[in-house]
């Protein structure tokens, strides 16, 4: 097969807000950038946030608390350096992007509008009703369009040339027809997304399946914090789609099944505005004590019907949609059932707050960048607050280009040759060719099922033992595995199947690093050590795995700041 090479400054994989925020800065400075994405960029899963985007702007709050809520929503991992940064330059990120076209909701004097989110102490997320995320993305890939960036839509990343501590390159190939082509450049980046699709119950898009992490990862490079994955309270019953914080930001409430507003006895305070890994515990604790409700009483129910119809209607409207389509209920005349569902991913490719990708603890990879959720920056930690997810991604996305910018003419090209497509076209041939009776499918549902179980809000040693003897046990029948499309065009039962691996691959990552953390902190609580532990856990996870599909771990030290240890109560 002849195989094409492409040059450019900088390849950009991901057309979410990240990726569209880097691509544009790197055109209007002049470079020769594209973007590659496997979706089109308007179907990136940014496009489904619905909250909102934090800043603190009002008169009332400050950057200081901002950083404050999210150093304290970290259970202290986040690196307090990459919190600053972002906290005060959230709220230029606003106003530059509404610059840009983005429409927010307004007050009635004609501010922009902000509403209450979980561990927040005032009204931070600034919002376009629940499509924030959509008017965001719309907003910056058109912006990205407009300044002349070259989009490769529904093109598959399959690998990147790494050698000797640089990245020079991808590998990608087209989905409608299988050709493969060498995107050989100066600088790549990483704007991947997130990843909660190795769980069953999720919130996130098909897409969500983390290429970006294991392509990393399998050339020996490290995943940071990747044992953080953060349980959303507000999963629609049954099958985990987002029903978003705004439906508690606006005032709704969580009751059991003896009727109780059960957040009483969990957060006095903050009720079920605490911050999400402390709710979601709360709503699982109260089903396993057997105080659920639904026909499977395995949820609980959240109640906004005391908001009334044009509040809903007019702030939520979104949401009531959603739960009419797969409940059949209507949040204006009564309340809906949730449960926790897999929904981000703190973890990812560790970089600096300039965004080049860390090698280890002390080195970085040349021309090679990451931002978004893909990617630890930490501004996170151990566990996100909402709202600070799309504004990491539009800032570092945006920060990270203008570091390409600065970076990429002193970096001297490494001139591809088609041999650096080997290991792409390895595995795309011996997915065609190998004629095993292993399902995809099948594979696929028992990940799933293991990791919601024994991975999920609840760990122990024990569990996670189980599940990632059952993830080897899975690798070795992927290799047995058959599938039944042998065509080369629109082939999306080979694309699932490569997917399928990454999936295993970063899924052994998060039960590895969650079995070495004797401690609770965050989104990662073992009840068989269930408190929090300073002294030997107050730093960050960085695996490595080796040709074998052995993983090995490593620590770094956190980040420390003006924001002193405590005790986190809501
Ligand atoms: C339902 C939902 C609601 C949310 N609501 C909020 C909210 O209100 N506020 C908030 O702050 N956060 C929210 N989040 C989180 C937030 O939306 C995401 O963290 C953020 O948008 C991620 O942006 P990104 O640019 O990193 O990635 P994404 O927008 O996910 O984009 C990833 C891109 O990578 C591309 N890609 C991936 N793999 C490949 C490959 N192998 N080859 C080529 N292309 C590839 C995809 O095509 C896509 O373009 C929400 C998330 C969900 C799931």
């Amino acid at each position: 097969m002849s195989i094409p090479i492409y040059t450019y400054d900088a390849i950009i994989v991901g057309a979410g807000l990240a990726g569209c925020a880097a691509a544009r800065e790197l055109q209007n400075a002049g470079k020769k950038v594209a973007v590659i994405t496997k979706l089109h960029p308007l179907r990136s899963h940014s496009g489904a946030a619905q909250g909102g985007i934090n800043a603190a702007f009002s008169e009332k709050d400050s950057v200081e608390l901002h950083e404050f809520d999210t150093v304290k929503g970290s259970d202290y991992l986040a690196d307090q350096d990459a919190v600053e940064f972002m906290c005060q330059k959230a709220p230029e990120t606003i106003r530059w992007v509404e610059r840009m076209g983005a429409a927010f909701s307004r007050t009635e004097d004609g501010k922009i509008a902000q509403r209450p989110f979980g561990g927040q102490s005032s009204p931070r997320a600034c919002y376009a009703k629940d499509r924030t995320g959509l008017t965001l993305l719309q907003t910056i890939y058109e912006q990205a369009h407009r300044a002349g960036v070259k989009f490769w839509d529904e093109w598959y990343a399959a690998d990147i040339i790494y050698k000797d501590g640089k990245v020079s390159g991808v590998v990608a190939f087209n989905i409608r027809d299988m050709q493969v082509v060498i995107f050989n450049a100066k600088s790549v980046m990483f704007a991947t997304g997130g990843y909660a699709r190795s769980y069953k119950i999720n919130s996130n898009a098909h897409a969500n399946t983390g290429d970006g992490l294991s392509i990393v990862a399998r050339h020996g490079l490290p995943l940071e914090d990747m044992e953080f994955v953060q349980f959303h309270p507000s999963g629609l019953s049954g099958n985990g789609v987002l029903i978003s914080e705004a439906a508690r930001g606006e005032g709704g409430r969580l009751f059991n099944s003896l009727g109780e507003r059960f957040m009483e006895k969990y957060a006095p305070n903050a009720m079920e505005l605490a911050s999400r890994d402390v709710v979601s515990r709360a709503i699982i604790n109260e089903i396993r004590e057997g105080r659920g409700v639904g026909p499977r009483k395995d949820a609980v129910f959240i109640d906004v019907t005391h908001l009334g119809k044009d509040l809903i209607m007019e702030r939520l409207p979104e949401l009531r949609d959603l739960a009419i389509t797969f409940l059949g209920l209507d949040m204006i005349k009564e309340p809906i059932l949730i449960s926790a569902t897999a929904h981000y991913s703190m973890g990812g490719i560790p970089v600096n707050i300039a965004g080049n990708v860390r090698k280890n603890n002390t080195e970085l990879v040349e021309g090679f960048y990451a931002a978004g959720e893909c990617s630890c920056v930490s501004v996170h930690g151990a566990n996100r607050l909402g709202a600070n997810s799309v504004l990491e991604a539009l800032l570092f996305g945006r920060f990270v280009g203008k570091t390409m910018v600065k970076e990429v003419d002193d970096i001297e090209l490494r001139v591809a040759t088609k041999e650096d497509a080997k290991t792409a076209l390895d595995e795309i041939n011996f997915i065609l060719n190998n004629n095993g009776n292993e399902t995809i499918t099948g594979l696929r549902e028992e990940l799933q099922q293991g990791m919601t179980t024994n991975a999920g809000a609840f760990r122990t040693k024990e569990s996670l033992e189980t599940q990632i003897a059952s993830i080897k046990e899975l690798h070795k029948r992927f290799k047995n595995i058959r599938i039944k499309d042998k065509s080369k065009i629109f082939n999306t039962e080979l694309q699932e199947a490569i997917e399928f691996g990454h999936m295993l691959d970063y899924s052994a990552f998060i039960v590895e690093s969650a079995i070495a953390r004797n401690e609770s902190r965050g989104a990662h609580f073992r009840e068989d050590f269930d408190t929090r532990d300073d002294e030997n856990f107050l730093k960050h996870t960085m695996a490595y795995m080796d040709k074998n599909g052995d993983i090995s771990l490593d620590y770094m030290d956190v980040v420390l700041g003006k924001h002193e240890l405590k005790a986190r109560n809501y």
